[in-house]
């Protein structure tokens, strides 16, 4: 019997392919006192063994689409299954203790792990801890013949199902094989969904029960237009999604026509479409859509993607080849946005109660300046190479602009002393994402080069709802009048003074917000490259006059969220 599992869509298009379950197995085991040391040893080894073969295997089919630094992990898993010292020591264990392989095997790599998550000032330390889990996890498996998931050993088209999927988790996954994913948590603007969309895989997230419902290699359909998945589907179910999914090519291939066309409205008004970006392996796809900028390019994930902090230079050649690659074409850069949903493990931050209301982005920036300041470098150096604009996220304050400002003056007073004029042209903005900044938007006109309008966090902080639960995501409201009257004012407040207002966050591509927000004037839009080519051709057909008088309709009538959207479809039709 087929079934059906509702969530929120979360990024475009239709997959049809197996069940793969990325859920850990039950690892739990008994101690118990075993009698034939010898024969427990060889089993030992036999896991250990079988471990390190699917290492190599997975390294092995992973080359290609992964980038050397994550396949350098491997190499690392394998040298701790083979350190003498650590198997030295579990044989120990089972022959002087008469304890089963698990229990040996879990109380030495425990050992192992809590020693290094010791040493307190050796971050390579501290991250080899994780990988002596990590790898003992895997033996274990063997040990109970229970299969660990492997997304990188994936290679048969497959459907993800997951309570989570994390940065490292995509970081793995083959587009050539995903074909779409669906979560227990998250909600539209949750990272894992912004990820989906960037890699133009289908995905409904926050079912909160997927995982349950779903079982492993069980045939899914997923629905990323309208948020739901069927599992074990029939026959005509599938014949009537594959047409779907046709037709949703068909209406790609439209909009690909659209690639070197301007960005304007049916009466003549030119915008810009912009991408947002997470890594430079992210601009093919800002290529292949056509974008007139990179809007946003959230520069956390170089942080994410390394083991320790990106050196200048390594920032600086990541930024060059953005900046380069689109030829003269403005790229707005954030400065480094860690914290809330988005940790890095080799720099602890204290546990918060509250991750997204803490210690994080430009507050982190300017409590350890030593690296806002080498970011701060490298992106100037890099503005030699085309248009760089420079952002700063979770702005509160106008002291907090002020003093980041400050600190790029020195940074490129320091750098014209070998280069007289370096980075004079970089224009400064701010993320417009905490509401006593767009309340005070005409302040902070005056004084940056341009805004961007964060709505993910914006709303997020205007309702009080964590945009990553599921459970209050009814709140993630963007046509709600007190949200759009506070946009408005961010939006007049920038042009009062001559400056941009752009906006990156999700909203931005949302295809019922796009005739207020140029009803409204904004000058770009940024998101997910997969809905560049779609927001171009919806611009065409709107008359940014009538889009007005909407807005001052909306403005005038809607007292909810829901009366906007009836407005916004009827003024569609
Ligand atoms: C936002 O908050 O809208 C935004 C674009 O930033 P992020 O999603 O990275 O928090
Ligand atoms: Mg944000």
């Amino acid at each position: 019997m087929s079934m059906k599992i509702k969530g929120i869509a979360a990024s475009d298009g239709i997959g049809i392919a197996k069940a793969y379950l990325l859920v850990d197995p039950d690892l739990s085991f008994k101690k118990t006192t075993i009698t034939d040391v010898d024969a427990e040893i060889a089993r030992l080894h036999e896991a250990l063994n079988a471990s390190i073969d699917d290492l190599k295997t997975i390294q092995q089919n992973a080359k290609g689409s992964l980038d050397d630094d994550t396949l350098a992990i491997f190499d690392a898993h394998i040298t701790i299954l083979s350190d003498p010292e650590m198997i030295k020591q579990i044989n120990e264990q089972i022959t002087s203790k008469k304890e089963n392989a698990e229990q040996a095997l879990t109380k030495v790599t425990t050992d192992f792990a809590n020693t290094l998550a010791a040493m307190k000032d050796n971050k390579y330390m501290q991250e080899r801890a994780t990988d002596v889990k990590d790898v003992s996890k895997r033996v274990l498996s063997h040990l109970l013949g229970k299969k660990l998931p492997d997304l990188a050993a994936v290679d048969t088209p497959v459907i993800i199902v997951a309570h989570e999927v994390t940065p490292s988790d995509t970081s793995q996954m083959n587009k050539k094989y995903v074909k779409g994913m669906i979560t227990d948590l998250g909600g539209r603007t949750s990272h894992s969904a912004i990820m989906s969309r960037t890699l133009e895989i289908p995905a409904v997230v926050g079912t909160a029960e997927a995982t349950q419902k779903i079982k492993n290699g069980e045939t899914l359909i997923l629905d990323g237009l309208n948020g739901e998945a069927i599992s074990n589907p029939s026959e005509a179910e599938i014949k009537d999604y594959e047409k779907q999914a046709q037709d949703f090519e068909k209406q790609r291939e439209e909009w690909a026509k659209l690639v070197d066309a301007p960005s304007v409205s049916a009466d003549g008004k030119e915008f810009e479409i912009a991408s947002n970006i997470g890594t430079p392996a992210d601009m093919d796809d800002v290529q292949k859509a056509g974008s007139d900028a990179v809007g946003l390019f959230r520069t956390e994930f170089l942080y994410m993607d390394s083991t320790s902090l990106p050196t200048e230079d390594d920032q600086f050649n990541a930024y060059k080849k953005v900046v380069e690659t689109m030829n003269g074409k403005p790229v707005v850069i954030r400065t480094m946005d860690i914290g809330g949903d988005k940790p890095l493990n080799y720099l602890p931050l204290p546990e918060e109660m509250n991750p997204f209301l803490g210690y994080r982005a430009i507050r982190i920036s300017l409590d350890r300046q030593e690296i806002f300041r080498t970011q701060l470098r490298a992106l100037i150096r890099a503005s030699k190479f085309g248009q760089l604009r420079i952002m700063f996220p979770m702005i509160a304050t106008l002291d907090e602009f002020r003093k980041a400002k400050a600190i790029f003056m020195e940074e490129k007073e320091k750098l014209q002393a070998d280069d007289p004029g370096l980075g004079n042209d970089i224009k400064l903005g701010i993320m417009i994402e905490i509401p006593a900044a767009a309340i005070f938007a005409e302040a902070f006109a005056k004084e940056v080069d341009f805004f961007s309008i964060g709505t993910n966090d914006l709303i997020q902080y205007s309702f009080a709802a964590d945009r990553g639960n599921e459970s209050v995501s009814y709140l993630y409201q963007p046509y709600n009048p007190a949200l759009l009257k506070l946009i408005k004012h961010v939006i007049d407040s920038a042009h009062k003074e001559g400056k941009i207002a752009a906006m990156c966050g999700e909203m931005a591509g949302d295809e019922i917000a796009l005739p207020l927000l140029m009803g409204m004037g904004l000058d770009e839009y940024s998101m997910s490259s997969s809905s560049v080519l779609r927001t171009r051709s919806s611009m065409k057909s709107l008359d940014t006059k009538k889009c007005a008088k909407l807005v001052a309709n909306v403005l005038k009538d809607s007292l909810t969220n829901e009366d906007t959207k009836k407005m916004v479809k009827k003024f569609l039709k």
